[in-house]
């Protein structure tokens, strides 16, 4: 029950600073907050991301990329080009490395009004940081753990946010259902998102992506949106004055 407790809540912290703090703050601005903001959400990332910690600007580079190139050769991943999901998360890993470590050229436009705090982002790549999460996670589960079948998760926690890409960037590209026809093969996974905190409605978003509430329909649910109308209304973020 721990362990089982543990991977949820680490499956949905991770996530959550994946969806809300990466992908819609840094790669997309769909809101603005203060310096002091965005360093503690920054910090929260690097907690709950943990050993598989995503650098928001590299993050919002590649994702930047993907928006504008999705589906073509140029995509940083597309079920379309990469033969499987593990080919896929290979040249995605090999794509942010690259940005990462400078190696990879991002197109300038790509660059612009992105999340730094480099001593953070250091600490958070360093392998010091990825192995000593890692060691805790083990720890845990050598305290918790009560049947040897629960250990198959603990490699999961390792992977935690490129697990929550690779589950979007693959399959919200292949399966699932079409509100708004796309040139690209975006869809939508479920339409009450509660297990991807709103990522699942992916061709929503593909076709508006400054929308910060990623359900269109009124039947969908995108469970990230309600926490960002509060976080509005207690004035630690602005939502951006084009928003619906
Ligand atoms: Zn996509
Ligand atoms: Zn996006």
């Amino acid at each position: 029950m721990a362990i089982l407790l543990f991977f949820v809540a680490h499956w949905y912290l991770s996530l959550f600073v994946q969806t809300f703090y990466l992908h819609r703050y840094a790669a997309h601005r769909m809101f603005t907050m203060s310096p002091f903001w965005e360093k503690a959400f920054h910090l929260l990332t690097w907690l709950a991301q943990g050993s598989s910690y995503l650098n928001p600007a590299v993050y919002g580079m590649m994702h930047r990329a993907h928006h504008a190139y999705a589906d073509t050769e140029q995509d940083p991943h597309s079920p379309k080009y990469d033969g499987n999901l593990f080919r896929m998360m290979w040249r995605t890993a090999g794509w942010y490395n690259g940005l990462l470590y400078g190696t990879k050229q991002p197109e300038e436009r790509f660059t612009r009004d992105l999340p730094h705090w480099p001593r953070l982002e250091r600490l958070g790549e360093s392998w010091a940081s990825r192995i000593a999460w890692g060691l805790l996670y083990t720890a845990f589960y050598a305290a918790f753990a009560t049947a040897w079948w629960q250990w198959l998760f603990l490699p999961l926690q390792f992977i935690m946010g490129p697990l929550h890409g690779a589950i979007i960037n693959w399959y919200a590209h292949r399966y699932g259902y079409v509100n708004h026809p796309t040139p690209d093969t975006s869809r939508n996974l479920m339409p009450v998102d509660l297990l991807m905190l709103g990522e699942g409605l992916h061709n929503n978003h593909h076709t508006h992506a400054a929308r910060p509430n990623f359900g269109t329909q009124w039947w969908e649910l995108d469970p990230t949106w309600p926490v960002i109308r509060l976080l509005h209304a207690l004035g630690i973020i602005r939502l951006r004055k084009a928003a619906p």
